[in-house]
């Protein structure tokens, strides 16, 4: 069987401005942009810059009652989740769903990048938000709008 979670497919953090964020990670710290998106299901928009075999996910949330707008309130900015990439996000929910881990989502659910996501509670996994994902099929793979 293959390892679960073959990487670590993008850390994500919480930010007021994706603009004012981008001086640091790209115009500073020189991270090519791979993209932005906004990802209305989930009030916020993104942008990805990859580093190596994995991704630095900046988040701003586009309304007040946005969970980043929440977690920014509470937290103030700051890193707010870390993914995991699996190959079949189905079967890795029913997984942690039998070792008893509490889930926010009960189902897949759309994310960035036509990707399927699902998290996991914080309660039950030691304070850190966990989400799943899952790529989307290379065939039907949109390429990002920068
Ligand atoms: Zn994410």
């Amino acid at each position: 069987m293959s390892h679960p979670f073959p990487r670590i497919a993008h850390i994500g953090i919480a930010v007021n401005s994706l603009d004012a964020a981008l001086t640091l990670y790209h115009d500073t710290l020189r991270l090519s942009l791979h993209g932005r998106e906004e990802v209305s299901s989930e009030r916020v928009k993104v942008a990805f810059l990859p580093v190596g075999d994995t991704e630095i996910e900046l988040l701003e949330a586009t309304s007040p009652d946005s969970p980043i707008a929440r977690f920014i309130q509470k937290h103030g900015e700051g890193i707010h989740h870390l993914a995991f990439e699996v190959d079949d996000l189905d079967a890795a929910l029913d997984a942690v769903r039998q070792r008893g881990f509490r889930l926010i989502d009960d189902q897949p659910r759309p994310g960035a990048g036509g990707t399927r996501v699902a998290f996991l509670h914080p309660k039950s996994t030691n304070g850190v938000l966990i989400e799943l994902c899952e790529r989307q099929p290379a065939t039907t793979q949109e390429s990002h709008d920068v």
